[in-house]
């Protein structure tokens, strides 16, 4: 099958690479029908993240079941299929209380690699949630949202406690930002704020529901978003970038007593206790379990309630996945849809 692989920074190659293979009773194989480049692809991809020789890369993964293991029994082959960026059980007491991305089986499909034509799914009973039918062409890039960045500016919207009579603001502007918009949207926010300089990004900020744009970052957006909140700050905040700049930025927006959601890779942020302190804001975030949302994503897709699909703003042929990261890396897309 082709598979993307990344050599080193900025080398990104599509590659023959074996046909996964039922290595656990409780596999699945699924052929992919869509697959993406993610923001986090991007860490690796420009050297921030260190690449550890050759490594498959994605994932993001709808499509339809192929092969089941033994032990699988909800699962069958024929079905078409959403699935999260980590496996679980969703049987362990961790998975039971809605935290299935550190299951105590949890295994990251990025390891996996799914930008590619097939994907092995570990665990695939508790991975995989089948939608009711087979979908429309149309459906699938909101499905494929659905795997990762849908889920995961979900899970920051509810961990913000985004909701009736609050103001959230939301600091960057990928496409979990933008989700988080659509997400607290969903929830019932009152005023969302999002942190933007992009126009085109803006512009589907709005369309997801955004009712405010502020261009400044850090402390002087921060300035900016007080001015608009009687100077008290957000309720609740969406972090979705993962650096030092953008987390103190997501606390100092926040009035005491409120939320952050955090859900941005954080890459060497240090967080000073005295300011944490005296910020008396509640902090909750991490790897999303994206698992605990999908049934409710999948139906509001489904219905045509919401279209999150939107965020991809490209569509290549998994051959040209190459161009793809470029793109991302350039700002020229928001995000890569792959076609395998
Ligand atoms: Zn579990």
């Amino acid at each position: 099958m082709r598979g993307v692989v990344l050599h080193a920074p900025g080398d990104v190659r599509v590659e023959n690479r074996p046909d996964p293979t039922i290595e656990k009773p409780t596999d699945a194989i699924v052929r992919l029908a869509a697959t993406c480049v993610c923001g986090s692809d991007l860490w690796p991809y420009r050297g921030i993240e260190a690449v550890d020789g050759a490594s498959p890369m994605g994932h993001e993964y709808v499509g339809v079941v192929e092969e089941v293991g033994s032990e699988v029994r909800d699962i069958q082959p024929g079905q078409f299929v959403v699935g999260s960026f980590f496996a679980s059980d969703n049987s362990c007491e961790i998975c039971r209380a809605g935290y299935q991305s550190r299951c105590v089986h949890a295994e990251l499909m990025g390891t996996i690699g799914t930008q590619a034509q097939y994907a092995r799914i570990p665990l695939a009973d508790g991975t995989l949630v089948a939608t009711p039918e087979a979908p429309s062409q149309d459906l699938l890039p909101s499905l494929l949202a659905a795997s990762d960045v849908l889920g995961t500016g979900w899970f920051a919207a509810v961990a913000a406690e985004a909701g009736p009579g609050k103001t959230v603001a939301v600091v960057g502007d990928g496409a979990v930002s933008l989700l988080g918009v659509l997400a607290a949207c969903q929830l019932g926010a009152e005023r969302i704020v999002i942190f933007s300089r992009h126009a085109d990004r803006q512009q589907l900020a709005k369309e997801f529901g955004a009712t405010d744009v502020i261009v400044e970052r850090g402390d002087e957006g921060v300035a900016r978003l007080k001015e608009l909140t009687s100077g008290l700050g957000a309720h609740s905040t969406i972090e979705a970038v993962g650096t030092q700049e953008s987390m103190m930025q997501a606390i100092r927006a926040t009035r005491p007593g409120g939320h952050v959601g955090y859900v941005g890779v954080s890459h060497d942020v240090q967080l000073p206790g005295d300011e944490l302190f005296f910020s008396a804001v509640h902090l909750h975030g991490g790897p999303a379990p994206v698992r605990r949302f999908l049934p409710d994503l999948i139906a509001r897709i489904t219905s045509g309630a919401i279209n999150p699909g939107k965020v991809f703003d490209l569509t290549l042929p998994l051959d040209e996945a190459a161009e793809g990261y470029r793109a991302m890396d350039d700002r020229r897309a928001i995000k890569t849809l792959l076609r395998p």
